[in-house]
């Protein structure tokens, strides 16, 4: 495993050490990268070697912290071959533990923090990173705190309290939820694992970078289509790029990284669209993709750098779309898709039609999480969860 060799601010480029937890840059708020010794790696190690490891996110592990991991098995999901679509993959992260790709991320986060023994970890949660923050602090020994909105889909609910951890449930939008975690986090002595506000969950979802090269032989597709609340994947996977071909292990290209989100909720498309470089909070954010509700993704000036550099983009999606597209993957491939990986295939009929994509090219959808977390959305039986009336607390909602 690779010894940290230095966190570095995404911002102003300072150099923190890892030998006790961090969050953010204390100059700028920047989101922290790891880094490695890269050079000495891609002298030592091989990337051939990678076939004898685990069929885990940690057969990475020369190139993620040097822990001792908290698994329950996350990572290397399938990747597999559209039925409808040649050249169109599928990346099916509803295989993970806890049913989602937040698996990776908090295997990641907590086994950082259970090697610097912090004993009670807090996180706000929509749904799916509370239910992997719950499982992963259960296998590790430690006390998980959760704030979920009172509508926050039932088996996360379920999921948190099997689990054991301590869910408060909040009359309020997942930002009610952030403020009351960095409200009493101090007071509490809780350790705020919010994605981005630590390190280390970018790193166990840069996985997912990986293994789609991997998964082509170490080729790079023409795009990635990222549904994208706060960008976690769609940010550590470019790292991993980069990681990678710093290690010799791909060529110097690149995918067309493609964010998609819920039109009741598309703050990044918006900034896009706008040329900005940051984005702004969107106000009665709404959507049935409980992961894409997220009013302003603590990460966005990192989202839209990565897009302009990819010569990506980002595109909405409506709600009625989304779900036309879920049952369309049921029926043609044989897919449970949550909402979110579904706005995935929405959009890629979208850039086909625009010409963005050819037949030809190779193209990544990520599903991020199964539709069995979404039983009582899908069903439609039920009305659809009320949003509650956002307070307009202001300041930046970190993805969740
Ligand atoms: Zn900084």
């Amino acid at each position: 495993m690779a010894p940290i060799a230095y966190l570095e601010c995404t911002k102003c480029g300072a150099h923190l050490p890892a030998d006790h937890p961090q969050t953010v840059c204390s100059k700028d708020g920047g989101i922290l990268y790891v880094r490695y010794n890269l050079a000495h790696l891609k002298q030592n190690f091989k990337r051939q070697a990678l076939q004898t490891g685990p069929a885990t996110m940690w057969r990475y592990a020369e190139v993620l912290p040097d822990v001792v991991p908290v698994s329950l098995g996350e990572g290397f999901t399938p990747l597999l071959p559209s039925r409808e679509f040649p050249g169109v993959y599928v990346k099916d992260e509803g295989l993970n533990p806890t049913g989602s790709f937040k698996a990776r991320g908090m295997s990641a986060a907590v086994s950082m923090a259970k090697a610097y023994g912090l004993k009670k970890l807090a996180a706000p949660s929509a749904g799916n990173a509370g239910s992997a923050l719950a499982a992963y602090a259960a296998a590790a020994g430690l006390e998980a705190h959760i704030f979920m909105p009172r509508d926050v889909p039932l088996a996360n609910r379920v999921e948190c309290a099997t689990y054991g951890a301590r869910v408060t449930l909040v009359d309020g939008l997942i930002s009610d939820c952030a403020r009351m975690v960095a409200e009493r986090h101090d007071k509490e002595g809780w350790f705020d694992v919010s994605s981005l506000r630590e390190p280390f969950r970018v790193e166990g979802k840069k996985t997912m970078g990986y293994e789609v090269a991997e998964q082509l032989n170490w080729t790079m597709p023409q795009g990635i289509i990222y549904p994208t609340g706060g960008g976690v994947g769609l940010i550590g996977m470019w790292k991993a790029f980069e990681e990678m071909e710093a290690l010799g292990w791909i060529r110097p290209e690149r995918p067309k990284m493609i964010c998609v989100q819920s039109s009741g909720c598309a703050p990044i498309v918006k900034a896009w669209d706008e040329g900005k470089s940051s984005s702004e909070f969107c106000p009665d954010a709404s959507t049935l993709a409980a992961g894409l509700r997220v009013p302003r993704a603590y990460g966005d000036y990192l989202i839209l750098d990565i897009l302009k550099k990819s010569h990506g983009l980002a595109l909405s999606v409506t709600d009625a779309e989304i779900m036309n597209g879920l049952r369309h993957w049921g029926r043609v491939e044989g897919l449970f898709a949550a909402p979110e990986g579904a706005a995935s295939l929405v959009a890629y009929r979208k850039l086909r039609a625009r010409g963005v994509f050819t037949p030809e090219d190779k193209v990544v959808l990520f599903n991020t999480g199964s539709g069995l977390k979404y039983l009582e959305v899908i069903d439609g039986e039920k009305d659809r969860p009320q949003t509650p009336a956002s307070r307009q607390i202001g300041g930046i909602i970190g993805p969740y």
